[in-house]
């Protein structure tokens, strides 16, 4: 420090001061970072502000409670887009619907941010395409999705995916994973379906398993059937009535194909054990109920026989004096009543019974359906449409990180047949093979 006064020491110490002050804060930054790093690695969420959708909760220092106001935009946009629109349609449709964006909700709900836009409910795409990508909405944390190149310059820097962390469940879900899937596939391929008017030989047969709604078939504009799909019509119109039920086209295709070759192998070789094992799921409880019910049909048919006697009667009586006129009135009317009842049930008590007692029958007719059909390679829409009767699609399950997602196909005259397992199979063969060496000897 005695040299201070020398010309060239004065010089050199600013420098050195700077240095200092830019190591202090390198240190400190340093350190920063650690901290954040360490908290980012224990799952706790590095962002200041939850997502729009989400809100800090006062209960617990770095969980997220849902905003339902908010969240509800979220799921719409999220529907919208497995509708087939774009970030730049849905934030159009926003507008028009006059639905708050997240700065305005933001204001109005009193969080802090920026000032609010001179142009009300003025979305952009770029925030619809933000909040379509945003994984958070499964209820999973996702950190250093960013970072800053240095403690001086503070521009973020996108880091791969790879190099995210990735917490799951860490708070409540808005959108479920399947959608959200869904959704990140969409987006890849930026695909839009028409309305082109083109219909799946599926078209039609398709029904959700949880809201019993058809299934909606979307193509995209350039129509290829690989990418084609069916979803909910439910969730279509509503997103928080039902979920999406999303399943492609070709996988639809192909469980059905296999299916269908499947029975036509068993009718083919194996086809009384086939009629004989279909017979047996019909359960003693199906059996018992149709029994009810046709009890129940010829009770209705005799009151209804009965009442025409007996109207026949009191308008005798009426006219013979022994009856009231008002007396008349009022039973005649009673009669017609509990007649016309009875007669609407009819119809329906009969197609019921119609369609459920001869089983036999049109599992015959069934057979000799399949039995024309020599080969099947592949399903044309007169063979779907001659076979299937419904399809019943189920919510896709996760079992080992695999999706598994469940199909009723009902077919024609016969509903859902019970298909031979490899054990039946092999008994049906052996008992075949007995059968058919008796024809020899006989
Ligand atoms: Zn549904």
């Amino acid at each position: 420090m005695d040299n201070i006064d020398t010309a060239k020491g004065i010089s050199d110490l600013v420098p050195m001061q700077d240095l200092f002050n830019e190591w202090h804060a390198k240190n400190t930054s340093q350190k920063v970072r650690n901290v954040f790093k360490s908290r980012g690695m224990s799952g706790a969420p590095l962002t200041t502000n939850p997502p729009f959708g989400y809100l800090k909760d006062p209960e617990s220092k770095n969980g997220w409670i849902i905003d339902e106001a908010a969240a509800k935009t979220v799921r719409q946009i999220f529907a919208w887009c497995v509708d087939g629109l774009g970030p730049t349609q849905i934030a159009k449709r926003l507008k028009t619907a006059k639905v708050p964006t997240p700065t305005e909700h933001w204001s109005n709900i009193g969080r802090n941010c920026s000032k609010p836009p001179a142009i009300p409910y003025n979305w952009c795409s770029a925030t619809v395409a933000d909040i379509l990508s945003k994984q958070e909405y499964c209820g999973d944390t996702v950190n250093f999705r960013s970072t800053t190149k240095s403690f001086k310059n503070k521009k973020k820097i996108e880091r791969p995916p790879e190099e995210w962390q990735i917490f799951k469940d860490t708070h409540p879900a808005i959108i479920d994973r399947e959608t959200f899937a869904l959704v990140q596939e969409l987006r890849k391929h930026r695909r839009r379906p028409t309305k082109s008017g083109i219909v799946s030989p599926f078209s039609g047969l398709l029904y959700c398993a949880d809201c019993g709604e058809k299934l909606y078939y979307s193509v995209t504009n350039n129509y290829k059937r690989e990418q084609a799909y069916f979803f909910c019509s439910s969730y279509r119109k509503n997103s928080e009535v039902c979920s999406a039920h999303y399943i492609r086209e070709r996988v639809v295709e192909q469980i059905v194909l296999e299916s269908m070759q499947r029975i036509l192998l068993n009718v083919q070789v194996f086809e009384k054990e086939f009629a004989r094992k279909q017979m047996d799921c019909y359960t003693e409880d199906k059996k018992k109920q149709l029994a009810a019910k046709r009890r129940e049909l010829s009770k209705a048919k005799k009151r209804i026989a009965e009442i025409d006697a007996l109207i026949q009667k009191i308008y005798e009586d009426n006219a013979s004096g022994k009856l009231s006129d008002e007396r008349y009135a009022t039973l005649s009317l009673s009669y017609e009543e509990e007649q016309k009842t009875l007669k609407s049930a009819v119809p329906e008590m009969q197609a019921y019974l119609e369609t459920e007692t001869d089983k036999t029958e049109s599992l015959q007719k069934f057979v000799q359906k399949v039995k024309q059909i020599t080969e099947l390679q592949a399903l044309t829409p007169e063979l779907i449409h001659e076979f299937v009767d419904r399809i019943v699609v189920y919510a896709p399950r996760y079992l080992d990180g695999k999706r598994v997602q469940l199909l009723d196909i009902y077919y024609s005259g016969v509903g859902i047949l019970h298909e031979l397992t490899p054990e039946e199979m092999e008994e049906a063969f052996q008992q075949h093979l007995t059968e058919r060496n008796k024809e020899k000897t006989a």
